[in-house]
């Protein structure tokens, strides 16, 4: 170990992490402007680099500058970026942020290093009070990842980070407290070289992380934006074709149970528009989502296949099946609009339901083309029905 202080010089590794600080306050910054504004925290991120390199200019300048702003302003400085970096992960998480508990603690901070740096100044109680604070902070904001519980890699290594750090402000505090302070704050003693290292490549990672973490919830986002129907969020058209294709691939020459389709027309839905206005329309297009997704349940998967027309997807089902739920849908629908819902003057509305499964069928394209022609049946008949492929 005794190599280790020649290398880190801890006044020049504390300036440096500092720089590091401010490269990634910039990357964040400029992230944050091309992210979409529903990716929360990034602005506290790209904040407490900034203020975490205020105080390294503090510590820095131990000797230069008058103890008070060294030791003081310096500790509270960096406490108060930790804080902020803890913020921007509950804006992340949670979408809202509360640390002002935290905030309170860094007060008593300041109160206790003036005590201990200007009234009866000792290093010793100095870094245990200000080691044991930071152990703290990191894990309680390393336990809100766990608590997420979201296997994403950029939380891993945040969580990971978050740990590492606490654990070695852990050790730093138990260093101090066996009496292996050092005399002060510059003396590259080992753990102290440990600790102001640990915290220059935090600082980098954290950030790396960071932006692991809001690239992948950005990816999650658009993908969820481009699958959906935005007036229903149910599957759109393409990522309903794409769910078809996937189970009918994976039923393919097995034995077992064909796939359903359920092909759901909404009757004389233009008549509704022309009536009660285009709001109205789809205010009802909503509503027969819902009733129809509080039928499937897990049973299957809903898409909006075009206008006003709905497909279900039943895997495993056999067509008896297939006809039971596709009555029951049929039924929900049917069901008086409640008297004080906004859609009352409506009144009710009805759906017709062509039914096809895989059973001997090529492909999805056919067993569209099976469900549609038994609505067209059912539409036929009179509206209001369920038919089945002939
Ligand atoms: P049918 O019983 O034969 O199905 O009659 P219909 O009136 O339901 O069928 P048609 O195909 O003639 O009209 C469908 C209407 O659905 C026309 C279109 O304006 C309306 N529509 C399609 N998409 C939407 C939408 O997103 N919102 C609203 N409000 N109306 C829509
Ligand atoms: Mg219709
Ligand atoms: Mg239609």
């Amino acid at each position: 170990m005794a190599y280790l202080p020649q290398l880190f010089d801890p006044r020049s590794t504390i300036l440096l992490a500092g720089v590091m600080g401010i490269m990634m306050a910039l990357v964040l910054f400029f992230m944050r402007r091309s992210y979409p504004s529903s990716i929360r925290g990034l602005s506290e991120w790209s904040k407490a680099p900034l203020v975490a390199f205020v105080s390294t200019l503090l510590f820095a300048a131990r000797d230069f500058l008058p103890d008070f702003a060294t030791i003081v302003i310096a500790n509270m400085v960096l406490l108060q970026a930790g804080i902020i970096y803890y913020a921007g992960s509950q804006q992340f998480l949670l979408g809202r942020s509360d640390t002002r508990g935290w905030t309170a603690a860094n007060l008593l901070l300041g109160v206790l290093m003036f005590w201990f740096g200007i009234v009866k100044p000792d290093f010793e109680t100095r870094l245990a009070i200000v080691t044991i604070t930071v152990t703290l902070l990191f894990f309680f904001h390393a336990m809100l990842y766990v608590r997420h519980k979201v296997p994403v890699y950029g939380m891993r290594l945040m969580i990971g980070l978050l740990l590492a750090q606490s654990l070695v402000a852990g050790l730093r505090f138990v260093s101090v407290v066996m009496g292996m302070a050092g005399s002060n704050l510059m003396e590259a003693t080992w753990i102290q070289s440990l600790y102001i290292t640990m915290y220059s490549f935090s600082v980098l990672f954290l950030s790396i992380a960071v932006v692991l973490m809001a690239t992948d919830r950005v990816h999650t986002e658009f993908e969820y934006l481009a699958t959906r129907d935005p007036l229903t969020g149910v599957l759109n058209r393409r990522a309903l074709l794409d769910a078809c294709l996937a189970e009918f691939a994976a039923s393919h020459g097995t034995l077992g149970r064909p796939a359903a389709l359920l092909m759901v027309d909404l009757d004389h839905f233009k008549s509704i528009n022309d009536r009660f206005g285009h709001q109205m329309g789809d205010a009802v297009l909503r509503e027969a989502v819902s009733r129809m997704q509080h039928v499937i349940g897990t049973k299957g998967v809903l898409g909006r296949y075009g206008g006003e027309e709905f497909v279900v997807l039943l895997p495993h089902t056999t067509m008896a099946e297939a006809m039971a739920i596709a009555a029951r849908l049929k039924e929900s629908i049917d069901e008086p609009l409640a008297a004080n819902s906004p859609l009352a003057p409506v009144g009710s509305f009805a759906v017709s339901i062509g039914v096809a499964t895989s059973d001997g069928v090529k492909d999805v394209d056919e067993v569209l083309a099976q469900a549609d022609e038994a609505l067209y049946r059912a539409k036929a008949l009179g509206r209001g029905r369920v038919i089945a492929t002939a």
